[in-house]
């Protein structure tokens, strides 16, 4: 009798911890939004993230809070004998907070490890068919697994961070991956606010990426990288890409898909160029 009415004690407070985490997590993560932007990060986004340099100064105002909260939630792990420095949490903490602009989440969902390698590394990879399976190696820029951790080569943050027209960012893609997978599944359909939103976003998204896989077989160029046709959920992190990197290009070839992101985002980033 007694351990009955223990155990239905201890599941009835199972939900308030869960609500006290949540109330408690929240009221951190405002205080560290609301704290002063230190000096040298500044210095250090100015320099290293030409896309901050863009932003309306309304918009880097929230982007510093946004920095503080990654760089006091986010678990940065050197890998590959690469010591974290303040530079390397502040430029990628900046530019993966820029997807969360404007919107009500001031941190990623599922997000807690970050892995950083000092150059573009080598994964091991086993795939098979049923009969055999083959064990080979694949040369990675960034990965972003779900409940896990995103993988980053520093090198090739660094080299997609510095040139802010060619729409290849690695960090930008991998955080696109993480907001892809807040809903448990990587189908590049992340969570959208409202219900009614869903119908035009598989519409247009879906659309478009097999424009994409066509341009791909015929050799047809684009706007955005061939890579975004491999499946929806590199579609998605693709377009993000092209979004930021390549606004105009895109709303004047891709308008229904701009106007997509540009909801999803509440961004217009046509606008700072
Ligand atoms: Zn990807």
């Amino acid at each position: 009798m007694y351990i009955i009415i223990l155990a239905i004690s201890v599941i009835g407070l199972i939900p308030a911890f869960l609500i006290f985490k949540r109330v408690s997590r929240r009221a951190r993560r405002k205080h560290l939004f609301a704290k002063t932007f230190p000096e040298e990060f500044k210095k250090i986004v100015r320099s290293n993230v030409p896309l901050y340099n863009r932003l309306p100064d309304s918009l880097k105002e929230q982007l510093h809070g946004l920095i503080n909260v990654f760089v006091g939630e986010a678990n940065f792990e050197g890998c590959g004998g690469l010591q974290i420095t303040d530079e390397i949490r502040v430029t990628i903490a900046a530019q993966a907070s820029m997807l969360l602009l404007n919107r009500k989440a001031l941190y990623f969902r599922k997000l807690r490890t970050i892995l950083v390698y000092p150059h573009t590394y080598v994964a091991k990879t086993v795939s098979s068919n049923g009969t055999i399976t083959v064990n080979g190696q694949s040369v990675r820029l960034g990965e972003s697994w779900q409940n896990g951790p995103v993988v980053l080569a520093w090198d090739s943050v660094k080299g997609g961070t510095s040139n802010v027209t060619d729409a290849l960012n690695v960090v930008l893609h991998e955080f696109a991956h993480q907001l892809d997978q807040e809903d448990g599944t990587a189908d590049g359909a992340p969570i959208l606010e409202h219900r009614s939103r869903y119908t035009t976003w598989a519409r247009v998204l879906s659309k478009e990426y097999e424009v994409l896989q066509r341009n791909k077989r015929k050799h047809r160029r684009s706007v955005l990288n061939k890579y975004g046709a491999t499946n929806p959920a590199e579609f998605f992190a693709v377009a993000t890409e092209t979004f930021f990197e390549k606004p105009k290009q895109m709303a004047k070839k891709h308008p229904e898909l701009y106007e997509e992101l540009k909801n999803y985002y509440k961004l217009d980033p046509a606008e700072w160029v």
